[in-house]
């Protein structure tokens, strides 16, 4: 079986072909992708850059940033033809899946792409304006080429469906929540396989558990699971809740942005842009929204950077306390994503002083580029992972389930 996943994002398009030999069943750990191809649109306003690796091939092609769909169908493209050939034809492809970013209260789980979920992802674009155009543009991609291949579509905000309303709510007039106003919560898929594979490594029942989850990458946010549910997580009614993150500010007083408007004349888009791309890290440091440039100013002696670190802890230890607030306990704390997952100075400030909670990280272990590994102390109460997510191969997981569900 050929699973195809999208992951598109703000700034950039994901893609990545598995291959079952097997289709009756999945395997237990990912299988390396057959294919794998990434536009990074980042590189210039007027084009974007194509990497495309398989068959130990690496090529790189430059793609016009206004022809975005016609750039998905040319990444496609590269599945049958040229050095990065691994199929014969795009027919091959048994099913396609999408990481969609909102699926506003409606979607709770994976659902099959039909022209309904479309205009419900359309109409939530106002909710997620730089992804959601993004997820419907690789889902016609795949329509024109594929007409016949079912899709599927993974909402980000799936998983934390089941938050009680006391976590969903916030405290503004009751009728904004009827009109969708309420925070959904991001990095759902990510959130959850983290979740399951902590408590596969632990050899423990998800629902016997209480963990927090950090995804820490260039977005971030925690989850508080327990019994297999989000409870509370600290991204909102959009990704922009919460921690401070690479260009994101994260959580503010919300009248600073009637201060801007009123004071000076900013108007919403200008605010838009402040606080999505120039804040976080970036803003602070002045410098840059990648923890390793921070990490190089800072051993340069650039104030700045410290500062940008020293607020970006801040925020994360606070973050982490509410988050035991919402649980009433931990059994389990899990790292993941680009600065989860590789930066062992980011864990063990964000581990100091939870002592008391039982909670003791061993610095060795944190020290050793640990992967899918427990990295507490052997008499700490609280586990420690660090997981590598498996996005993709999540969405994936979800494809093979409603394909063997609907079709056989
Ligand atoms: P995205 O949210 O775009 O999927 P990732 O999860 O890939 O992002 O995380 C990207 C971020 O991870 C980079 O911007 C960088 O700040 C951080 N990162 C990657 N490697 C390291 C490292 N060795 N040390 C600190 N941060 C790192």
């Amino acid at each position: 079986m050929k699973i195809l996943v999208l992951n598109a994002g703000s700034s950039s398009q994901k893609s990545c072909l598995y291959n079952l030999s097997d289709s009756s069943s999945l395997p237990d750990r990912p299988p390396h992708p057959l294919w794998e191809a990434t536009i990074d649109w980042t590189v210039s306003p007027d084009y974007g850059v194509m990497v495309v690796k398989a068959n130990g091939e690496k090529c790189e092609t430059y793609l016009e940033s206004d022809r975005k769909t016609e750039a998905i169908a040319k990444m496609l493209q590269t599945l049958v033809t040229g050095e990065t050939q691994v199929i014969d034809q795009l027919g091959e492809i048994d099913i396609a899946g999408h990481r969609v970013v909102h699926g506003g209260v409606r979607y709770s789980q994976a659902t099959l792409i039909t022209p309904e979920v479309k205009a419900a992802i359309a109409e939530l674009i106002p909710l997620a304006p730089s992804h959601n155009p993004a997820h419907l543009r690789g889902i016609e991609a795949v329509e024109s080429l594929l007409p016949d291949c079912p899709q599927v579509a993974v909402f980000d905000t799936a998983f934390h469906s089941q938050m009680p309303e006391k976590a969903a709510l916030y405290p503004i007039p009751y009728s904004w929540f009827e009109q969708g106003v309420r925070r959904y919560g991001f990095h759902g898929t990510s959130h959850h396989y983290c979740a399951v594979r902590a408590a596969e490594l632990m050899g423990k029942p998800l629902e016997d558990l209480k963990l927090i989850t950090c995804h820490l990458g260039n977005g971030a946010s925690l989850a508080a699971i327990a019994n297999g549910i989000s409870i509370d997580t600290t991204m909102g009614f959009t990704p922009l809740e919460g921690l401070m993150m690479g260009t994101r500010s994260g959580s503010i007083d919300p009248a600073i942005v009637l201060y801007l408007m009123r004071e000076y004349q900013l108007d919403v888009d200008e605010i838009d842009r402040l606080l999505n791309k120039e804040s976080g890290l970036k803003g602070i440091s002045g410098k840059s929204a990648d923890l390793r440039a921070i990490f190089q100013g800072i051993e340069q002696g650039e104030a700045r950077s410290q500062l940008a670190f020293d607020v970006y802890i801040h925020r994360l230890r606070r973050s982490l306390g509410s988050m035991l607030g919402s649980l009433g306990g931990l059994d389990t704390l899990v790292f993941t994503a680009g600065v989860g997952e590789n930066s062992a100075l980011v864990r063990q400030k964000a581990c100091e002083g939870w002592e008391f909670l039982g909670l003791k990280l061993d610095d060795g272990k944190n020290e050793e580029s640990p992967v899918d590994v427990d990295i507490a102390t052997a008499d700490s109460t609280v586990r420690i992972y660090v997981i590598h997510t498996e996005e993709d191969w999540a969405i994936a997981r979800q494809c093979w389930h409603l394909l063997v569900m609907y079709y056989t």
